[in-house]
C-alpha cells in the first residue's frame, strides 16, 4: 500500500455531527457488536460481552491558509484530545447520533497534527485524512511527535 506521513498545523473549524460519534465494540476481539435480547453479543467470538468497550470517531473539518480538509480522528486521538474517561463522555449523551457538548471544546483552536495521506487520498482526490496524531498548539513537529 502507498502511503506517507505529513505533519501539518491546523485550525479545527467544526465538528462534522453525521453519523455516529462511537462504536460499542466486544472486549475480546474489538469487533463492532450488536444489541441480541437485551446483551451484547459478539459473533466473532460466539460470546456476549457483559462490559463492552466504546470506540470514538469523528470527522472534523479543519484548515490553514491554503484550504480546508476532513480529519478522522479516532479513538486514541479523542481520548488524547478531551482528556477524559468514556464513563463521562456517555453519561453526557446517550444516543450514538447526539454529540456530547465536549467535542466542542476541541474546536476553534489550533493544533499540530500528523496525519496519513493514502492512495485514495492522491488517486481519488478524496480530502478526508486518518490523523495518527495530534496535539494542542502549533509546535516543530520533529521535536515532539
Ligand atoms: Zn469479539
Amino acid at each position: 500500500m502507498c502511503q506517507r506521513q505529513v505533519s501539518a498545523h491546523l485550525h479545527i473549524k467544526y465538528i462534522k455531527e453525521t453519523g455516529s460519534w462511537y462504536t460499542i465494540v466486544s472486549t475480546g476481539c474489538g469487533d463492532k457488536i450488536e444489541m441480541a435480547q437485551d446483551v451484547w453479543c459478539c459473533g466473532s467470538c460466539n460470546r456476549i460481552v457483559l462490559f463492552p468497550d466504546n470506540r470514538y470517531k469523528v470527522i472534523v473539518v479543519a484548515s490553514d491558509e491554503t484550504g480546508a480538509i476532513e480529519l478522522l480522528l479516532g479513538d486514541l486521538q479523542i481520548r488524547t484530545l478531551l482528556g477524559i474517561r468514556d464513563v463521562q463522555l456517555l453519561q453526557q449523551s446517550t444516543e450514538e447520533e447526539d454529540f456530547p457538548l465536549v467535542f466542542k471544546s476541541v474546536t476553534k483552536q489550533k493544533y499540530t497534527v500528523k496525519l496519513l495521506i493514502k492512495e485514495i487520498n492522491v488517486v481519488n482526490k478524496a480530502t478526508i485524512y486518518w490523523v495518527t496524531n495530534i496535539c494542542k498548539s502549533f509546535i516543530d513537529p520533529n521535536s515532539h511527535l
